[in-house]
């Protein structure tokens, strides 16, 4: 079993681990109280054992009182774990961290607002009124590598950032959107450029709070910027060299090692980018 406060899980750093560095989901046998939460089969390894997510409600302070941490336990949100877990702990994570938001926010039938039953391990809320069935959701976002005539990357900082942190363009799939279109309208909306040859590069979860990011690569003509000021405080192309230069004199930073937006920077950087992160 895999307990699940709020947006966090248990972890515990490895025997005669100095640090987190190194750290493991802590996973534990069934319990007879585990009946009275709401519970997400999360599906079986290669050697036979079952994964089951135990959501608690209850993610403030008290929050550590209601799993056993053991000695070196700590409790830690995606961000923080998702850098640290293999793969297989690291999907166990995500998916349980996914369920017990889309849970949270999914208690009621949207057609007549009774409170809605879990069935199927945890993977439908079914109405007791009008029997309507809920599933998870996952809403797709596009995240793409802008490059110029002269192999610029376009880097821009939300309106929200703080300065030095900027980031290739992304934004959300709108009902009827290609991807491809979806990309080629963000761009456009941001930053004011037209962009072709649209190419598909790689998918990553990203259930903050529901996502999925799917990378593209797309070429622009012409560089002219025209930002929209609401969603952009700053836009600008980078050669290797500047960009290069820009993260050696920490005038800007990264995105997180574990993100597809560090992955397709480093694609188009050619190597991996050694820097602080947001
Ligand atoms: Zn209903």
């Amino acid at each position: 079993m895999l307990d699940v406060l709020g947006d966090r899980v248990p972890m515990r750093a490895r025997d005669g681990a100095e640090s987190y560095g190194d750290a493991t989901l802590v996973l534990r046998a069934p319990r007879p109280s585990d009946r009275d939460l709401v519970t997400v089969y999360l599906g079986e390894d290669d050697d036979g054992r079952h994964y089951v997510a135990v959501l608690h409600d209850e993610s403030g302070e008290r929050a550590e009182q209601l799993v056993d941490l053991p000695a070196q336990g700590v409790l830690l949100d995606l961000r923080a774990a998702g850098g640290i877990l293999d793969d297989a702990g690291a999907g166990l994570a995500t998916t349980a961290i996914a369920m017990a938001h889309w849970h949270r926010t999914h208690r009621h039938c949207p057609r007549c607002g009774a409170r809605t039953e879990v069935v199927q391990a945890g993977w439908v809320r079914r109405c007791p009124v009008d029997g309507a069935e809920s599933y998870p959701l996952t809403h797709p976002a596009v995240i793409m590598a802008v490059t110029d005539p002269d192999d610029r990357l376009l880097l821009a900082r939300g309106a929200q950032w703080a300065a030095g942190r900027m980031s290739v363009l992304a934004g959300f799939v709108e009902p009827g959107e290609s991807l491809e279109s979806a990309v080629a309208r963000e761009v456009r909306e941001e930053v004011g450029v037209r962009v072709r040859d649209v190419r598909y590069v790689a998918n990553q979860p990203w259930p903050f709070p529901a996502s999925l990011m799917l990378a593209f690569a797309a070429r622009a003509d012409d560089p002219r910027l025209v930002l929209d000021p609401g969603e952009i405080a700053e836009a600008r192309w980078f050669s290797r060299a500047d960009f290069a230069a820009a993260i050696d004199q920490g005038e800007l930073a990264a995105p997180s090692g574990v993100s597809v937006a560090r992955h397709l920077i480093e694609g188009w950087f050619g190597g991996p980018v050694e820097s602080r992160t947001w």
